[in-house]
């Protein structure tokens, strides 16, 4: 393994950068080159390489998003244009590849290194680091980015707590996540909220208005003042767009509390959007790409390909699918495709770990929320 190429691709996550500096200096100081692709696979096919020195990824640890730039590339889905891409790494003699991105990005870099379309091209070894701030990645306990995520919600939830104390308003907080609802979920246990409402629960668009009337009403009525405030939130995935949720549930407010001046009972909503997605990223963001990123690497030069470096996975992991990585006890080496099929389960409600995780909410939401 002579010379890898690194790329950040698809959704970019606070942490990215971290991957990409500890894959160049570790990888560096085994003997190989270590070579950068800008703007993901986009970047690729437009032959946008650039050396990845020790001086290049100096000061990065503590920068958000990513050094290498990211990009959409719907091409990709085509096989020519792979052909095309392995034509470039080819020609730039890559003999690994680390891509560092989430479910679409890991998707691209199995179909890039298939055996059936490499045929007897040269051959790419590939190696994937999981990086999302929706954690919607099968088969890791968490991806980059989420850590300082869910920190960036918090520090936003505290402050519309503040003004929302000193009015009784109620608020309810958009959250990105995709269609994955644990952004909403942690976060709500973290932040003290009253309620979470997440895709996982598959709740019909009356349902969830009633939920939030039946919450408002009920946290109205408590003797403190001071905890008579109303945070509610909301996953990017919940379907029912956030303006007509709010014009819903003020309606249903007003008939249930006919009494009650409608300006004192309104609703205010906030859209926290990509405002998410960056800032400088947490020590455990930057920890957890540098692990990941030490873990892949090593494999890539011990011979190992199409696994993903995983960070503890939250379930019982049989031997082919995914070993303890020898380099980190807390790491882990998994299988690409299994990744790819647990991830298509999680996000589709049917794995063990997506009705946990629905599960072990409503356990908390009983004692911590309402
Ligand atoms: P993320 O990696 O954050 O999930 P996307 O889903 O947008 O982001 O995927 C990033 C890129 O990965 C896409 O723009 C495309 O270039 C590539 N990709 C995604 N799915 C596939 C696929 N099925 N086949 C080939 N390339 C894909």
């Amino acid at each position: 393994m002579k010379r890898i190429a690194v790329m950040t691709s698809g959704g970019d996550a606070p942490g990215m950068n971290a991957a990409i500096r500890a894959a160049t200096l570790i990888g560096r100081a085994a003997g190989a080159d270590i070579v950068g692709i800008e703007r993901g696979y986009r970047g690729l096919l437009e032959d946008a390489f650039v050396p990845l020195g020790a001086q290049d990824v100096a000061g990065i640890l503590r920068e958000g998003g990513t050094i290498l730039g990211s990009a959409r590339c719907k091409e990709f889905h085509q096989r020519d244009v792979r052909d095309r891409a392995r034509e470039i790494l080819a020609r730039r003699e890559i003999d690994g590849l680390i891509v560092i991105g989430g479910n679409g990005s890991l998707t691209g870099a199995m179909r890039l290194a298939d055996a059936s379309e490499v045929g007897s091209g040269r051959p790419l070894k590939i190696a994937g680091i999981p990086a999302s701030i929706d954690n919607d990645l099968g088969l890791t306990g968490l991806s980059i980015g989420v850590d300082t995520a869910m920190n960036t919600i918090v520090e936003a939830c505290d402050k519309i707590a503040d003004t929302a104390t000193a009015h009784d308003r109620t608020f309810i907080v958009e959250v990105m996540g995709r269609d994955c609802g644990y952004l909403a979920m942690t976060s709500a246990i973290a932040v003290g909220a009253d309620l979470a409402l997440f895709p996982e629960a598959g709740k019909p668009e009356s349902e969830i208005v009633d939920q939030i009337v039946d919450t408002v009403i009920a946290v109205r009525t408590r003797q403190q003042k001071r905890a008579r405030r109303v945070i509610i939130i909301k996953a990017e995935g919940v379907q029912m767009q956030i303006d007509r949720l709010k014009v819903a549930v003020d309606a249903r407010l007003r008939e249930r509390q006919p009494e009650a001046e409608p300006s004192a009972i309104e609703t205010r909503v906030t859209v926290l959007g990509h405002v998410v997605r960056g800032g400088r990223p947490s020590a455990f963001d930057r920890l957890l790409g540098s692990r990941l990123a030490n873990v892949a690497v090593r494999a890539l030069l011990a011979g190992v390909s199409h696994r993903m470096a995983s960070w503890m996975p939250p379930v019982e992991l049989p031997e082919e699918v995914g070993m303890r990585s020898p380099a980190d006890p807390y790491c882990w080496l998994v299988d690409l495709s299994a990744v790819l099929v647990e991830t298509e389960n999680l996000l589709k409600g049917r794995s063990p770990l997506a009705r946990w995780r629905a599960g072990a909410f409503d356990q908390i939401e009983d004692a911590l929320l309402l």
